[in-house]
C-alpha cells in the first residue's frame, strides 16, 4: 500500500502516521524527520536546510526530491510505504508521480487530516519534540516524566521546536494554505483523497483511516 498524507502542521498528521504505520507494517517516511535528523548530524544536508527551516520556510524541491528518490528505492519500500510530509509543492507531486511510473507503482490513497487554525496554534505552543528520537509530548496534555529528558530512549533532548514557536506557526500555516493545499485538489482530481476529522482524539482518527484502508 502506498499512502500520502496531508494535514497542516500541528493537525496531528505526525501522531496518525506514526500509528497508521505501525498498525499496518509499512515504513514511515517523514522528510521532516529526515531533515532534522540531518540537522541534528551536522551532516552537509544538514547545514543547507537549518536556516530555511527555523524560519519556517520550505527547503528547495531539488534538494527535498533528491532526498526522496534516494529513499524510495531503498529495500524496506518495496511492500509499499507512508509519505509524510512531501509532497508540498506541485513540482514536487509531479516528481513524485515521474519516480512512480518508473517504478511501476501508483498511489492508493491520500488521507487529508483535517483542524482548524486555531486549534493548531494552541497545540503548538505545547508541543515537545525528542531531537534523538522523534518522540513528540505537549507540556500540559502529555509531559515527559523528567523536565527535558525523552520518556522513549532517556536523552535530555527534549525541547520546543524552534518552528512551533508561534510566529513561525503562522507563516507555516499560511505557506500550507497557500502551496500544498492546491496539491490536495491535483489528488482530489484523481479521486484518491479521503477527509478525516482529527479535532479530537488521534485514535479515533486512527481506526476511521485504517477502516478505509480495510474497505478498499
Ligand atoms: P514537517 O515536520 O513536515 O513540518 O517539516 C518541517 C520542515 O522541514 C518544514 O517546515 C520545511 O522547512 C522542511 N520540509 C519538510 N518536508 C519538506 C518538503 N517536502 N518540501 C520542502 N520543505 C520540506
Amino acid at each position: 500500500m502506498r499512502l500520502l498524507i496531508f494535514g497542516p502542521p500541528g493537525a496531528g498528521k505526525g501522531t496518525v502516521a506514526k500509528e497508521v504505520t505501525a498498525a499496518e507494517g509499512l515504513p514511515h517516511i517523514s522528510t521532516g524527520d529526515m531533515l532534522r535528523a540531518a540537522v541534528a548530524a551536522g551532516s552537509e544536508l544538514g547545514a543547507k536546510v537549518k536556516g530555511v527551516m527555523e524560519a519556517g520556510g520550505l527547503v528547495s524541491d531539488e534538494l527535498i526530491i533528491d532526498v526522496v528518490e534516494d529513499r524510495l528505492q531503498q529495500g524496506d519500500t518495496a511492500g509499499g510505504w507512508l509519505l509524510d510530509g512531501f509532497p508540498r509543492t506541485l513540482p514536487q507531486a509531479e516528481a513524485l508521480d515521474a519516480l512512480l511510473q518508473k517504478l511501476a507503482q501508483r498511489v492508493d490513497l491520500v488521507i487529508v487530516i483535517e483542524v482548524a487554525d486555531a486549534t493548531i496554534v494552541d497545540r503548538l505552543a505545547g508541543r515537545r519534540v525528542c531531537l534523538a528520537c522523534g518522540a513528540t509530548y505537549h507540556a500540559t496534555f502529555s509531559p515527559t516524566k523528567a523536565e527535558g529528558v525523552c520518556d522513549a530512549c532517556g536523552e535530555a533532548k527534549v525541547v520546543q521546536r524552534e518552528d512551533d514557536k508561534p510566529d513561525t506557526v503562522l507563516s507555516r500555516l499560511a505557506t500550507y494554505h497557500e502551496k500544498t493545499k492546491p496539491l490536495i485538489e491535483y489528488y482530489e482530481r484523481q479521486g484518491l483523497t479521503q477527509s478525516f476529522d482529527n479535532s479530537g482524539a488521534p485514535a479515533a482518527t486512527v481506526a476511521a483511516v485504517r477502516a478505509a484502508l480495510a474497505a478498499r
